[in-house]
């Protein structure tokens, strides 16, 4: 058995800070006595230890505290992202099977219409019952279930337990070091794990969150220049527009701030150089939601030298690679404390793992001196006349031209490879597209060059902002 993260937290160092927004600030014992207060109201409203609920709300101190409230409740929270459609939203709460949702007023349009939820100012303004808040949480209890973004498919509830959070959050620290007064700065979902690990870390190490409820990238970057932030999770999108911010004000990281955590997906090798020039720190992590966050991460000092890679595996973890070619590529696979116990719903019986390894449906390959390098998923791999073609590197050629601003490949039947890339790009500034195909032809193979580029307005993204690239081919 483990503390209660909330309770030892608010014993050990009652008067630190835990969380900031806006112009408020509250400390972990606050947060504990709030949150104590609002598990009482969700009881008097029904809510039993062990329920099955569904969560949904911006990211705001209100969300944290009806976080914090569902934890001493030991219940399972199924973190909905309010940023899916009504239908997605729906399959969600089919195949999860909450028996009540929990939802913040301003977020109450986005349920379908047939769902019956709790709004969170009911909730705060409903009477308390009385409730004996467990000290102690068993390894194996499902704290959170996050659905997969679905970028390959259909998405996944995965289970994430009290040990699965802990494990994770133990080895982030471990490998980057956290002090007392450090400040994450949270602009990414809590409804996602790169946000909800910014909570668990703060519970376990008693550092502070700096928390944002959408991208607000004039005030964030502002807060980089000269704020309280020390840590930032970002993804290569919301790293570029940091770095451009930066670069319009001719400004550079504080000498406070530490370092920049970006995972999610790859991250252009020229954001990771742009971002060297402003003295920001970047370590690349590799992670997904069956791992609760981080798997490996590329130590900032490494990251010139390897650059491009995702690391080493954290502590606790040991990454392998499944039925390698002869370059060493093939799927990756993981295994430690925390990766998943396996999915609900309609993925129940899909085992996550096959004797404990996790297989990740990426490809990658670790060089000789054990760093991962992901290359790219395998659903999307483009053979063209028996030769592999990964997305990715042909994105990142593109990304390099100052022009383009985002871009997409996939692959199209051809009658002659079986397969060839096409190309679809946003861009800054207007260019001809024989000069991008030029462009490429400096840097990429004569089969993986585009067959067209298409110049486009926006590219298909998800609700975590990921290229849906089986949709670019539609
Ligand atoms: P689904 O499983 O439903 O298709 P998803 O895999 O996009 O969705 P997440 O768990 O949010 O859902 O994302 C994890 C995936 O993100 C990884 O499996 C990998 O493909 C990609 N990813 C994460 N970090 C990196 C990285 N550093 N480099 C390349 N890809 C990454
Ligand atoms: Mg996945």
């Amino acid at each position: 058995m483990y503390p209660n993260w909330i309770l030892q937290r608010a014993y050990l160092t009652p008067l630190r800070n835990a969380l900031t927004y806006k112009e408020q600030t509250w400390t972990f014992q606050q947060l504990n006595e709030l949150s104590i207060q609002r598990a009482r109201q969700l009881t008097a409203l029904g809510i039993k230890q062990g329920d099955r609920i569904a969560i949904m709300g911006p990211s705001k101190p209100e969300l944290v505290i009806m976080i914090y409230a569902c934890m001493h409740l030991q219940c399972e929270m199924v973190m909905l992202n309010r940023r899916l459609s009504q239908a997605e939203i729906a399959y969600q709460l089919e195949d999860s099977e909450a028996v009540v949702i929990l939802i913040a007023d301003e977020d109450i349009e986005k349920l379908p219409s047939h769902a019956s939820p709790l709004l969170f100012s009911a909730i705060e303004k409903g009477t308390e019952a009385s409730i004996v808040i467990s000290k102690e949480w068993s390894l194996h209890q499902t704290t959170s279930i996050m659905y997969t973004s679905g970028t390959t498919g259909f998405p996944k509830g995965v289970r994430q337990t009290v040990g699965n959070h802990q494990a994770s959050a133990t080895a982030s620290v471990l490998n980057i070091g956290l002090q007392a007064d450090d400040t994450w700065l949270c602009a990414v979902p809590l409804f996602h794990i790169s946000g909800f690990s910014i909570l668990v870390r703060s519970l376990l190490y008693g550092n502070k969150v700096h928390l944002y409820d959408y991208f607000d990238v004039e005030a964030i970057s502002q807060n980089i220049i000269d704020g309280d932030v020390t840590h930032m999770s970002v993804v290569a999108v919301t790293l570029e527009r940091i770095l451009h911010t930066l670069e319009q004000r001719s400004a550079q990281a504080s000498s406070r701030f530490k370092l920049m955590l970006a995972g999610g997906g790859p991250v252009p090798v020229d954001y990771l150089k742009r971002a060297k020039a402003l003295h920001l720190a970047v370590a690349q992590t590799y992670g997904m939601t069956e791992t609760s966050s981080q798997t490996a991460t590329l130590a900032s000092e490494d990251a010139m030298s390897k650059i491009g890679s995702a690391g080493k595996p954290l502590f606790f973890n040991q990454i392998r690679i499944a039925e390698p070619n002869l370059s060493g590529e093939g799927e990756i696979c993981i295994r430690g404390p925390h990766v998943t116990p396996g999915y609900i719903g309609r993925f129940a019986q899909k085992s996550a793992t096959v004797d404990g390894w996790l297989y990740t449906g990426d490809i990658g390959y670790l060089d000789d001196e054990g760093y991962l390098f992901v290359i790219d998923r395998r659903a999307d791999l483009i053979i063209s006349g028996g030769e592999n073609i990964y997305p990715a590197e042909i994105e990142n050629v593109l990304l390099t031209h100052p022009a383009v601003k985002e871009a997409g490949v996939c692959g199209i039947d051809d009658e002659q490879w079986g397969q060839v890339p096409i190309a679809f790009v946003v861009l800054k500034e207007q260019i001809q597209i024989d000069q991008l195909l030029a462009f490429c032809q400096k840097f990429l193979a004569r089969y993986k060059i585009p067959k067209k580029i298409i110049i486009t307005d926006k590219l298909p993204r998800n609700g975590a902002n990921k290229l849906l690239r089986r949709k670019l081919k539609q």
